[in-house]
């Protein structure tokens, strides 16, 4: 059995303090995510995890949506991805003071998406090394302006202090970060979810951080390459890992399964696309067919598939 560690964010209270009450309500944000409390989820053997809300980048976007984890060694700590917005960073950072005085030593990036690295800000002050894949630092650049404009856009002024944190440490291929008592394995992956992927094998308690290359409940999202997201979640079956941390869902001993469904519904909607396109049929028309089947499995399933036909379709038909 595991804890549910609630911890009642001090950040969150100032944050509160900040927001008049009579502030108008710019988006769902609110009624979906009372801003009362940041939850970290005590896994054992030092490991935490914070789960994010299951809500689209479209819609009641509030920073918070993926998994945030941290690792606890003998020497200091080492952060998986660090949320949305420099707020969610601090609340972060104040639920693992609660939990050990010990430095933060990495603060590690799975992949360039918005939800996972605009936190990183909130530990410049620690002086930890930022790890990331090799081509984090340039997508980071490339998407500065875009990812900027989407969170002032959606996060108002939850946007404020936000910052690029880019990797002042780099995973080519493999990299073992030493916490003391236990290693952290970081392997980057060639392109699949993102072109940015690494996963995480923390060696005491076998934990596997995934990453996005593993969505569990929420509807896997392909941006790279499909076929690389599903060759890469082959590889990951053998993993020596007891549990795996996805990028968003939650924490589970029956990984194998989760990957089995994942690239199930990554294998149908390629199939469906493929057929769609033989038969002539448009993108549009593919949007509303494709992967069907997997239609009630999945959370965010109408919003994200469609934008995974988005992305696949192109590629596909000159295949
Ligand atoms: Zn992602």
């Amino acid at each position: 059995m595991r804890n549910l560690m609630i911890i009642m964010s001090v950040l969150a209270l100032i944050g509160c303090q900040a927001v008049p009450v009579n502030q108008p309500v710019h988006n769902a944000q609110s009624s979906n995510n009372p801003a009362v409390a940041f939850t970290v989820e005590d896994v054992g053997d030092g490991i935490y995890v914070h789960h994010g809300a299951h809500l689209d980048i479209d819609e009641g976007y509030q920073g918070d949506i993926c998994n945030l984890s941290f690792v606890v060694g003998s020497k200091g700590v080492a952060v998986i991805d660090t949320g949305g917005s420099l707020k969610v960073g601090q609340q972060l950072r104040e639920a693992i003071r609660k939990v050990t005085s010990l430095p933060v030593l990495y603060v590690i990036n799975t992949h360039v998406h918005p939800d996972h690295i605009y936190g990183n800000a909130a530990f410049l002050a620690d002086a930890p090394q930022f790890v990331g894949h090799d081509k984090l630092a340039n997508a980071m650049e490339t998407r500065r302006e875009q990812y900027q404009k989407l969170n002032v856009r959606l996060l108002h002024a939850d946007a404020a202090g936000s910052e690029l944190v880019k990797p002042t440490m780099i995973v080519k291929d493999q990299l073992t970060l030493d916490l003391g008592d236990r290693t952290l394995a970081l392997t980057a992956h060639p392109v699949a979810h993102t072109n940015t992927d690494v996963s995480i094998m923390e060696s005491k308690a076998g934990t596997l951080f995934a990453g996005d290359l593993l969505f569990i409940e929420r509807t896997p999202v392909v941006e790279g390459d499909i076929n690389g997201l599903i060759a890469e979640l082959e590889k990951l079956k053998a993993s020596p890992a007891k549990q795996v941390v996805p990028g968003h869902g939650p924490v589970t001993r029956q990984w194998l399964a989760a990957l089995n469904n994942a690239q199930h519904y990554l294998n149908t909607l390629l199939t469906d696309v493929r057929v769609s396109i033989k038969k002539g049929l448009s993108m549009e028309s593919a949007m509303e067919s494709a992967a069907a089947t997997e239609k009630n499995k999945w959370q965010l399933f109408e919003v994200a598939n469609r934008r995974n036909v988005n992305t696949i379709y192109p590629a596909l038909e000159w295949e």
